[in-house]
């Protein structure tokens, strides 16, 4: 699939005022700094689509872009993930929660791991609440380009080891850069097969 148009459409802070309608959605969240807005503006072919870790205040926020008139990229706040049982959720974490739980519209979700980090315990709890509650998702691993020679296939040859410890059945993954664009069109391709079913 190409990209032929990609526009910005509503910032928000309650799931509520998210678009009205049917189009699917695909969520992007991580930890900040994980290379979220630069693979959107890589997946899109838009620079200042997305707003980069530079930007003030941009935190809280989902973003809804309307892609190719018909499905969205949703833009969820970073998150720093607060253990399970642990009391009061932050204000960050309710958003992201209510947005996963909530928004019928939202068809997978891509969870950003920094493919240079050994398995963090706030992303694998992530995962872990991620199926509990059925969510649907996929892991991108992101800063390909950091890793040189066979580093970067050893690294997450690791963390999917880890991960087998947890799951029966490992997501689906992806491995990109938005230095290079790698793992851009075999991600845009799982999108569309998803859109096709
Ligand atoms: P966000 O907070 O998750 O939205 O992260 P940003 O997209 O703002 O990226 C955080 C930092 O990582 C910035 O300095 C980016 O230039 C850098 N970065 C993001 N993606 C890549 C990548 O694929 N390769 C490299 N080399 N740097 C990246």
């Amino acid at each position: 699939m190409e990209i032929t148009n990609a526009e910005f459409v509503i910032s928000n802070t309650d799931v509520k005022k998210c678009p009205a309608g049917i189009f699917p959605e695909y969520a992007f969240i991580g930890r900040s700094n994980v290379g979220k807005s630069s693979l959107i503006n890589m997946l899109t072919g838009r620079k200042g689509l997305a707003m980069t870790s530079a930007t003030p205040g941009k935190t809280m926020l989902i973003n809804h872009f309307l892609i190719n008139h018909s499905w969205y990229i949703v833009d969820l706040p970073g998150y720093g993930y607060a253990r399970r049982g642990q009391k009061g959720k932050t204000q960050i974490q309710r958003i992201i929660e209510d947005y996963i739980l909530e928004r019928e519209q939202m068809t997978n979700l891509f969870l950003l791991i920094d493919s240079r980090l050994d398995p963090q315990t706030i992303d694998l709890e992530f995962m872990e609440w991620l199926g509990e509650h059925g969510v649907p998702f996929s892991i991108v691993f992101t800063k390909g380009d950091k890793l040189k020679g066979g580093r970067l296939n050893t690294n997450i040859q690791q963390y999917l080891k880890k991960l087998k410890e947890q799951w029966e059945e490992l997501p689906p993954y992806f491995v990109t850069s938005s230095e290079n664009r790698m793992g851009r069109k075999e991600l845009l391709d799982y999108i569309e097969s998803i859109n096709k079913e």
